[in-house]
């Protein structure tokens, strides 16, 4: 799956049951940033068969599947790894530590850094402006987001209301391929009726042509219009909807 920007296209690999590695690549230059690479053959394999240096690997937060690849890869393709200050202590092998608003330039990209607390609370997501594509780990999911591992709903219901400000034809990489259960809950705690409207907020093509698998990258206007959660209109509403999903 190939999503094209300038001259950079973003490639996902699928590793163990549900998790996507990302790849940018620059076609001109041979060149890759890898994100959350939670293992390193799958990704070894991909950069070696199309010939790409790797430049660097950002890293979103520090669960072991998206940081279990770091250490093989960094040791290969001596590339640079960039981590969330908040996890300095669990990520102990990153180059660089990143917060909130820095700027960082990899390959002619420039990535912004979005703190967003909720599924761990040092959590961050990396934003591309000019191609609007964000890198967003665990804090959003097709139809979904994270769960609370270490943060409070406060904080999740924060993180989401910021993804809900960017611009509507931003592509949103999460981390797990998810949209399926999420849609099998959402239908769950809705009517018939309740559904139907929902489904016809973002039209039924856009509907059907979100849950193909891969149905990553999100795009965000069809998740505005279709996703419970980023509908909720407040805390209590989004809590108590993430209550439900923990059950489900
Ligand atoms: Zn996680």
């Amino acid at each position: 799956m190939i999503q094209s920007g300038k001259t950079m296209n973003c490639e996902l690999i699928p590793i163990f049951d549900d998790n996507y590695v990302f790849v940018i690549i620059d076609d001109d230059h041979q060149c890759a940033v890898v994100i959350d690479p939670g293992e390193a053959s799958a990704v070894t394999k991909f950069l070696l068969e199309k010939k790409l240096k790797l430049s660097a690997i950002l890293l979103t937060h520090h669960h072991h599947d998206h940081i279990g690849g770091v250490e093989e890869l960094k040791n290969k393709f001596a590339c640079e790894v960039y981590a969330p200050l908040k996890n300095k202590n669990q990520i102990s092998n990153a180059n660089y530590y990143v917060a909130e608003a820095q700027r960082i330039t990899i390959n002619q990209l420039t990535f912004e850094v979005k703190e967003l607390p909720g599924h761990t609370l040092g959590h961050v997501a990396y934003w591309l402006e000019k191609q609007a594509w964000l890198f967003s780990g665990d804090v959003i999911f097709g139809l979904g987001c994270g769960r609370l591992f270490e943060g409070v709903p406060a904080q999740m219901f924060e993180s989401l209301s910021w993804i809900k400000t960017l611009p509507a034809e931003t592509k949103i990489f999460c981390t797990h391929e998810y949209t399926q259960t999420n849609l099998e809950f959402t239908k769950s705690i809705l009517t018939k009726a309740e559904f139907a409207d929902l489904v016809s907020l973002a039209d039924l093509k856009k509907y059907e042509d979100s849950l193909k698998i891969p149905s990553v990258p999100l795009l965000l206007s069809t998740q505005r219009n279709l996703s419970l959660f980023l509908q909720t209109k407040n805390l209590e509403q989004f809590t108590k909807l993430r209550q439900l999903r923990n059950q489900f």
